[in-house]
């Protein structure tokens, strides 16, 4: 794209198997890099201070399962846009064992619960980075324009602005840090089982929202920085998954 991203691609390759301690329930990432290449990286646990940490409130109802949003859901969050309610998944799931499945479908459920809160609205429109309302690599977008986007959901392998996440997901193996990693080039995401096997529902759903900013063009410095919890895919991930805890 340009000569930062190359410069950055090029850091990031060289970083390739850089990966953090991840014995801490903290949810490491995969990243997507701005051109085409693959990376993987985790986060440490000193990048977990969210702060947001004014949670979820009483703006979210909890519920025990996780089906569909009801009826109920939809009249308390009244100030939501359409779309926020509306918002779909299209995750196809390509080598997922039956019981996989089952787990990454909470995970899918739980995300489409937590788009259609006041309390994730309220969150992204005013996260705060560096003493302003904004994110770090913002790609010149205002809080309020990155909440559209997402509403928007174009990704940039299927930029069709069609309210609905589009995204595959492929398990794999490896006895490592990495969480999950994947590119520009494929509408997939590789999830170690490593971790997924013990997640949590909402730590799932935090790292699929993650991967699935970096499908909508967003993106975060490749190893740990001061900055990087604030970008885009790492806040708002942070946010699914803690607004997801109350779902569980
Ligand atoms: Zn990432």
């Amino acid at each position: 794209m340009n000569k930062l991203s190359i410069l950055l691609t090029t850091t990031m390759l060289l970083s390739f198997i850089s990966c953090g301690n991840s014995k801490s329930n903290n949810s490491d990432e995969s990243h997507t890099p701005a051109n085409g290449s693959t990376i993987k990286d985790s986060i440490s646990s000193s990048e977990i201070k969210t702060e947001d940490d004014d949670s979820v409130n009483g703006a979210v109802t909890p519920e025990n399962d996780l089906q569909e949003e009801t009826a109920t859901t939809i009249s308390s969050t009244s100030k939501l846009p359409a779309l926020a309610l509306s918002f779909k998944t299209n995750i196809t799931m390509m080598n997922l064992t039956a019981a996989q499945k089952t787990k990454y479908n909470k995970a899918i459920a739980m995300v489409k619960k937590v788009v259609a809160t006041e309390a994730f609205r309220k969150k992204v429109l005013a996260h705060t980075y560096a003493g302003k309302t904004q994110f770090a690599n913002n790609n010149g977008k205002t809080n309020s324009q990155i909440y559209q986007s997402i509403l928007d959901a174009a990704e940039s392998l299927k930029p069709l602005k069609n309210n609905t996440m589009d995204l595959g997901v492929k398990m794999y193996y490896a006895a490592n840090s990495v969480v999950g990693y994947t590119s520009t080039s494929i509408t997939y995401i590789n999830v170690n089982t490593k971790f997924f096997n013990s997640y949590a529902t909402n730590q799932v759903a935090g790292n699929l929202f993650h991967e699935w900013l970096h499908k909508i063009g967003y993106s975060h410095d490749s190893y740990s920085t001061t900055r990087r919890p604030y970008s885009v895919p790492y806040a708002i991930g942070y946010m699914v998954r803690d607004i997801g805890k109350s779902f569980l």
